[in-house]
């Protein structure tokens, strides 16, 4: 049985070029970037090519981008290490009802330590408006952290505006990008974001490497102490490889690779086409599904992720559903690879006031570039069956 992956809002594929862009990382290469003979000195000259085109990509400096080994590490370092460099203006941080675990958890432990949290609501299309945003701002709120996409809907957030109400009442903002970069083209100045999280294996890169945008100037407290790696902000050796990687893998969505990397130019892919390609696929998938009896399409109305679809089936139960789905080699979630494997309804389904009989329902599809329109027909036609199937029973 072939398998069908449809889960590439957990993890994607490495991609052929990227490995290959990373395998002299891997063998010879190996030296430690901090020592001083000539071999080694290459390892640092390649941190930094790598660290000059992952700032170009979005629009910030290479001394604003600090490497870190991902996502949760990103979110954590941003939330904790801004709020306690900038305890001195305030201690209120407000973060939205929909965030991942990774900025919701480093907010709790903000709580455990003498900061006051906020929880931003969201309407019932799943967005954070400006309006309510400003609504919990007080003169003592140094951060606000709001994602620019929702992990488990795919609901783009008005960061723009989100930040320039975080910004009008004296605080910062940080944005969990993980699901958006390299997907979409993406500006910190547009934004006018302070700091923002990116994880690599989102984006058909390796596992275990990310990096923080950093705004030049803004008061950050040091992850690691150790080394002067990463000026002294997070110490330890650094992941050569796992950069390398990352940065192949940026390439593959936003073009121009540092020629220095061992990466085949002719891999790229131009975002606006893989989305609009996810985008006619996704359409396919809804209408299968809103063909099916009592579904519905989460957050449908709205500006969503190209790839990223989340359906309820009313009155059935994710877990049973996804067995059926997974006897059949399709890789699906319900609700996000974090949150399923609990019973617990999805906190951004509820946040979005998601009836329990509709949220226990719910399965999270997400696409890649390397989706075909003949997995999508063959997962409608399985869903389909195992909806009746299940209703019957
Ligand atoms: N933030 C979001 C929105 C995510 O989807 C994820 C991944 O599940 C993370 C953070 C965590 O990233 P990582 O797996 O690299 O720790």
């Amino acid at each position: 049985m072939t398998t069908i992956y449809l889960d590439n809002a957990a993890t994607t594929q490495i991609h052929p070029a990227v490995l290959d862009a990373m395998m002299p990382y891997l063998t010879g290469e190996y030296f430690n970037p901090s020592s001083q003979y000539s071999p080694a000195l290459h390892e640092k000259q390649v941190l930094e090519t790598c660290r000059t085109y992952l700032a170009q990509t979005i629009g910030a400096k290479p001394s604003e981008i600090r490497f870190t080994s991902g996502g949760t590490e990103s979110d954590n370092w941003a939330l904790k290490g801004i709020a306690q460099a900038n305890a001195e203006h305030g201690k209120h941080v407000v973060v939205s009802a929909i965030e991942h675990p990774a900025v919701l958890e480093s907010a709790k432990w903000l709580e455990r330590n003498g900061f006051e949290v906020s929880q931003v609501p969201v309407t019932e299309e799943g967005i954070v408006t400006p309006e309510v945003l400003a609504e919990v701002m007080r003169p003592d709120t140094v951060l606000v952290s709001i994602m620019a996409a929702n992990n488990e809907t795919g609901l783009l957030q008005p960061i723009r505006e989100l930040s320039q109400v975080a910004h009008e009442a004296g605080a910062l903002l940080h944005t969990d990008a993980v699901q958006v970069y390299g997907k979409m083209p993406l500006s910190v100045t547009e934004l006018g974001v302070d700091a923002l999280s990116i994880s690599a294996h989102k984006f058909h890169g390796p596992k275990g490497v990310g990096f923080l945008y950093c705004k030049r100037g803004m008061a950050i407290e040091p992850l690691l102490n150790g080394g002067a790696q990463e000026r002294g902000y997070r110490a330890g050796t650094e992941n050569v490889a796992g950069i390398v990687g990352m940065t192949a893998a940026a390439a593959l969505a936003y073009g121009n690779a540092p020629a220095s990397l061992n990466f085949t130019a002719d891999a790229a892919y131009e975002v606006e086409q893989a989305t609009a390609y996810e985008q006619a696929l996704s359409r396919q998938l809804e209408e299968g599904i809103l063909a099916i009896p009592e579904s519905r399409i989460n957050g449908g109305g709205a500006q969503r992720l190209a790839g990223v679809v989340s359906a309820s089936f009313k009155g059935i139960s994710s877990e049973a559903l996804l067995l059926l789905l997974d006897q059949e080699g399709i890789c699906a979630s319900a609700g996000s690879a974090c949150a399923s494997g609990s019973l617990e309804p999805s906190h951004v389904l509820q946040a979005m006031g998601v009836d329990d009989e509709w949220a226990s329902g719910t399965i999270r599809f997400s696409l890649s570039a390397a989706t075909t329109a003949a997995e999508i027909e063959r997962t409608l036609t399985v869903l389909t069956q195992s909806v009746q199937h299940l209703r019957s029973v």
